[in-house]
């Protein structure tokens, strides 16, 4: 752009085509990252002054109109690609920073983190018990293999669905793997016990086309008083835990729900 710009003999069209700069600047924006996009802006701010300076030199046009023609291009090769570059990384990180989960609407894995956390204190608060439990779609390579990906998809998404209506009020679910979720729920031991036994069944419907069941592998975590805050790392071991019952249910030829209480207590007392 700058080697034809320099061919023209009248500084003062050689002025407006630099507004040419914001298509490459628009290039440094998306395809190149912020310290290229500085160079370019840095290069074109220069080029710009050099020919304002030469166009004031030069005589042919008043002072005010080469100047105001400077400012016009001036903002266009700035603002314009500056601004760009602006919305694009903030529109990347709330993607990459996302907590749910696009197929479903489920919270994903980081959404699921943190609600984790606000669970833990509202059992806290309630004196409630937490249950954590992995649930994962039977033989579901078999319906994306007989049924094609699309069903396979609305197997998942009317499987989550289901899972959250079943838990809503007590709890959240989220897709965390393919086919694979977790839930995280808080009650009574009695109360949790009930709502997981009754998992398998709350996914499917006897109309469903095609049928798919699920295995479930459920660690509860009893209350104990004065242990407010998050524990990380019981938390990832109920997941754990979870994780192996659900292998034993699946085992057990699936379409079932496997609990046990967490064998460490969630909350040394004080
Ligand atoms: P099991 O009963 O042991 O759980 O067997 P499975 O077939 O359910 O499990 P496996 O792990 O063998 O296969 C899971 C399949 O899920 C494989 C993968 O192609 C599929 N899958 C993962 N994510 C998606 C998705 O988003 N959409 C669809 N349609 N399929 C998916
Ligand atoms: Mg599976
Ligand atoms: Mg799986």
């Amino acid at each position: 752009t700058a080697s034809i710009l320099i061919t023209f003999t009248s500084h003062n069209a050689a002025l407006f085509g630099a507004a040419l700069f914001v298509a490459t600047g628009a290039y440094f924006t998306y395809f190149l990252d912020y310290r290229w996009l500085a160079f370019h802006l840095a290069f074109a701010t220069t080029f710009v002054i050099a020919l304002t300076v030469l166009g004031l030199t030069n005589g042919d046009y008043s002072t005010t109109s080469v100047i105001a023609r400077t400012d016009v291009v001036l903002c266009a090769v700035i603002f314009i690609p500056a601004t760009i570059q602006f919305t694009w990384r903030q529109l990347l990180a709330r993607a990459t920073g996302s907590k749910v989960d696009a197929l479903t609407g489920l919270l994903n894995r980081r959404g699921l983190w943190d609600m984790s956390e606000r669970i833990w204190s509202v059992a806290s608060a309630n004196r409630a018990d937490i249950a954590v439990a992995v649930v994962d779609i039977d033989k579901f390579k078999a319906v994306n293999d007989t049924f094609g990906h699309e069903v396979g998809d609305a197997v998942i998404i009317r499987t989550g669905t289901r899972l959250q209506a079943h838990v809503n009020g007590f709890g959240y679910a989220a897709r965390t793997g393919g086919e694979e979720f977790t839930v995280v729920m808080i009650g009574t031991p009695y109360g949790l016990r009930k709502r997981i036994a009754t998992l398998p069944k709350a996914v499917v419907n006897a109309s469903d086309d095609p049928l798919a069941t699920v295995s479930v592998g459920a660690a509860t975590l009893p209350f104990i008083p004065h242990q407010e805050e998050f524990d990380y790392n019981e938390f990832s071991r109920a997941i754990v835990a979870a994780d192996h019952l659900m292998y034993d249910a699946k085992s057990a030829g699936g379409n079932t729900a496997n609990t046990a209480p967490m064998a460490v207590p969630r909350r040394r007392a004080h």
